[in-house]
């Protein structure tokens, strides 16, 4: 008898939580059942004006529950090497030892990388990373926008927008905490900054606060509660397989930083903290060429580099307006007025007479004429960062 009771209450015992608990994970059309990798596209529709595009997505459904981590490349159109990176890590991150959930937009901004554009659409001119969270009824970018907005963001519960230098921009690797969520979001971004592995690291107090107006990828996921990093690795449309590796690594951090996953490389123990930051920009539309080289230490009143017209006579000497390292720095001439020509760092955060720090500059979100990658309002000099 006692033999049938325990047959009987073994037959009703529920299998494992965890085992149970996780279900197959669909992003759009695609689905991913426990323990599979699925890839496919995100259809985004025709209007009038344009002919639509497809995202690319992968989704990679561990084989226990755990967070939702999105990671999205290719916002920008000659960026390439986290595009790269994202092809190495679908076949690297096994969906048999992952707790959680993977998504891969393999290519967000589709129109321009197609097309070989930095900054902007070739199709409405608008930089994808200054329209979120986007339009369902808007121009192509503020679709691609809405859609990973609800797609990928809302279902996530951390997100990586990985960028590099555009294919104009000399980088030196970086990533960007942002501090303007809830402290316990921002506290989480720090972290994950930190399992991320980069030895520098931007600290950015200036997005916006409001999820309808969060004009960022990654703001877009912060002011919804969810932490966020925006990463730089590579540069100048180049591949190397040091930016590629890099992020790679990055990712292999996050994950155990997460418990997705047990193995993967320790957080940075000192990265290089920079407090202030500034985008110089071109007074001049011209012929740009670079002085100094990404990395480099300059001292204040350094020369940048110099704007000339087309027959050459010098326009503009642009100079350091503090002592710091260069992020970036353009390396092809072309230049329009109002553009950056490069982007420097400090440890030493600025502190303006009041003790205060200068107010930020205002930030547009739909502008459509050539101003930058980076620009908002464009200012002159602005701390305005890439990405
Ligand atoms: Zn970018």
């Amino acid at each position: 008898m006692r033999l049938l009771i325990t047959a009987i209450l073994c037959a009703f015992i529920p299998a494992p939580v965890d085992a149970a608990a996780q279900q197959p994970f669909s992003v759009g059309q695609v689905t991913a059942a426990p323990g599979t990798t699925a890839s496919g596209t995100i259809q985004i529709p025709a209007r009038p004006g344009d002919e639509g595009t497809a995202l690319p997505i992968s989704v990679i459904q561990g084989t226990r529950p755990g967070p939702v981590l999105a990671l999205v490349a290719g916002v920008h159109g000659q960026e390439y090497t986290p595009v790269l990176a994202l092809q190495n890590l679908r076949r690297s991150i096994d969906p048999k030892t992952l707790a959680g959930t993977v998504i891969m937009v393999h290519v967000a901004n589709m129109p321009s990388y197609l097309a070989r554009t930095i900054y902007y659409s070739p199709v409405d001119n608008k930089n994808l990373n200054r329209v979120f969270p986007g339009k369902a009824d808007g121009t192509i970018s503020e679709r691609i926008a809405e859609v990973i907005t609800r797609e990928v963001i809302e279902r996530a519960t951390h997100v990586v927008d990985l960028h590099c230098g555009d294919g104009n921009e000399s980088l030196r690797p970086y990533l960007y905490w942002i501090t303007t969520g809830a402290p316990q979001v921002a506290e989480a971004g720090k972290q994950m900054g930190l399992a991320f592995g980069m030895d520098h690291i931007v600290v950015d107090r200036e997005r916006p606060a409001d999820p309808k107006a969060s004009v960022y990828l990654s703001n877009t996921a912060i002011t919804r509660g969810k932490p966020a990093l925006t990463i730089e690795s590579g540069g100048m449309a180049e591949i190397d397989t040091d930016s590629i590796a890099r992020i790679e690594r990055g990712v292999a951090g996050l994950l155990k930083h997460l418990k997705m996953r047990e193995e993967g490389p320790d957080p940075v123990s000192s990265p290089v903290v920079l407090e202030r930051t500034e985008v110089l920009r071109s007074g001049f539309t011209g012929i740009f060429l670079a002085a100094v080289e990404k990395g480099q230490t300059v001292a204040q009143g350094a020369v940048i580099g110099r704007v000339t017209d087309f027959h050459g006579k010098v326009l503009e000497e642009i100079k350091a307006p503090f002592a710091g390292e260069i992020l970036y720095v353009v390396g092809t001439p072309a230049m329009n007025k109002g553009e950056p020509v490069g982007f420097i760092g400090s440890t030493v955060r600025s502190v303006g007479r009041s003790g205060r720090e200068p107010s930020p500059a205002t930030c547009s979100t739909g502008s459509s004429h050539r101003q930058s990658t980076h620009a908002c309002s464009a200012p002159r000099r602005g701390s305005r960062r890439p990405a």
